[in-house]
């Protein structure tokens, strides 16, 4: 077998690789505590299954438009419009299985050698990965612990070249929490005023997940940047829908077409009774997204310290999701060689920075999607590994 030399240039979510460690442990009888995943810990609110089912009942069983049905645009539209105060036509939202199905074909639309796509380091790993399978130039974008994980407007603005494509920005974050604020947002959306062929892709999938009060900053506030604007958005965090897959992007309307042929070429539609469920969470009382969102506030208040109380760690409060990114140099031991010790000695899943990109080393990512009992039971142990260790005095 000869496979295409691209396949190479893949790469994945270690995070995945960690999860399946752990798994095997505990199924040999190892008591794991999980903090590495990146999914709420919660079931999907009842109101949203019954619709699925209902829709199953209803005859929904068929294909649907490549886009989604028209009534989850228009659910999506009006979402939009009451949370974020932009109008949208349904018809520049498409539908697909996931927010990284969005992610996934812009970066297919853009990548090609010769191309450079600036993406967050730390951050998802996926972006990087399909960039380099394009055979494009991935080019990070450092992030910094001392800014909250911020992106700095002027570093990306500074490093956009005339090979520069497509921007990716991600705000709240995944792995550190990172909230970019309007500020930043202001002076990169005026920046850009420079650079008219360059696209961005937003990706909000956390959008719902900040604190503080503080509201959530979108790109989607800027009408100057509407026609070069992808949004990534989705149901899989602020529902707990993660292994329903759906999300949705909104795009420029020349994109649209090359989306939904993509699509086509891909998974045809969203499942029927997903897409029926989706407009029942988009529609339907908030009060399990209030509640959920609740308890992570609280859990972010009890992680936050006790991370920044152990020898060698010191984390800065996350603004938004679900994740602490406690900073680790303190402990003289990389990210990897500390995920793999507290996994194989202590039984703690945890994930290292590095697996974020090369700006992560130094970190690791704490997932407080979990209950409090593995919250405080995880940091016991992490003490317990440094003591015995000698580790941070
Ligand atoms: N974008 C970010 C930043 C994420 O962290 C994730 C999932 O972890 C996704 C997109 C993908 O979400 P989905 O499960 O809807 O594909």
């Amino acid at each position: 077998m000869q496979l295409a030399a691209a396949m190479a240039r893949l790469g994945t979510e270690t995070a995945f690789d960690v999860l399946a460690r752990a798994t095997a442990m505990a199924r040999a009888g190892r008591d794991i505590v999980n903090l590495g995943i990146g999914q709420p810990d919660f079931p999907t609110p009842p109101h949203i299954v019954e619709a699925a089912i209902r829709a199953l009942r209803d005859g929904h069983h068929g294909y649907t438009p490549a886009n989604g049905i028209l009534p989850l645009r228009e659910a999506v539209a009006r979402d939009l419009l009451t949370r974020r105060g932009i109008e949208v036509d349904p018809d520049r939202i498409v539908v697909v299985p996931g927010g990284k199905v969005t992610m996934f074909f812009a970066i297919l639309m853009f990548g090609e050698p010769g191309v450079e796509i600036m993406y967050p380091d730390p951050g998802f790993p996926i972006y990087r990965s399909v960039i380099s399978l394009t055979g494009a130039e991935p080019v990070p974008i450092a992030l910094h612990e001392e800014k909250g994980f911020a992106f700095s407007a002027a570093e990306v603005l500074a490093r956009i070249t005339p090979r520069t494509r497509l921007v990716i920005v991600n705000s709240p974050a995944n792995p550190t929490g990172g909230v970019v604020p309007k500020a930043e947002l202001d002076q990169f959306v005026a920046g850009l005023a420079e650079h008219p062929r360059v696209t961005v892709l937003s990706d909000e999938i956390y959008a719902r997940m900040c604190y503080d009060g503080v509201p959530h900053a979108s790109l989607t506030a800027y009408p100057e940047i509407a026609d070069r604007l992808i949004l990534l958005d989705g149901w899989s965090k602020t529902w707990a829908m993660t292994g329903w897959r759906i999300g949705y992007g909104v795009w420029p309307a020349d994109l649209v077409p090359h989306a939904v042929r993509l699509a086509i070429n891909c998974h045809s539609c969203v499942n029927a009774p997903t897409q029926w469920a989706a407009i029942a969470a988009l529609e339907g009382p908030q009060d399990a997204v209030d509640a959920m969102m609740a308890e992570f506030d609280r859990r972010r208040r009890l992680i936050v310290p006790l991370l920044d109380d152990l020898p060698g760690f010191r984390c800065v409060m996350p603004g938004g999701a679900f994740y602490a990114f406690p900073n680790i140099t303190g402990t003289g031991m990389s990210a990897g060689a500390l995920q793999d010790g507290l996994l194989e000695e202590e039984g703690v899943a945890v994930i290292a920075g590095t697996s974020f990109g090369v700006f992560g080393e130094g970190y690791l990512r704490f997932s407080y999607a979990a209950s409090t009992e593995a919250i405080e039971e995880a940091l016991r142990r992490i003490r317990r590994y440094l003591e015995r260790h000698g580790i941070g005095g």
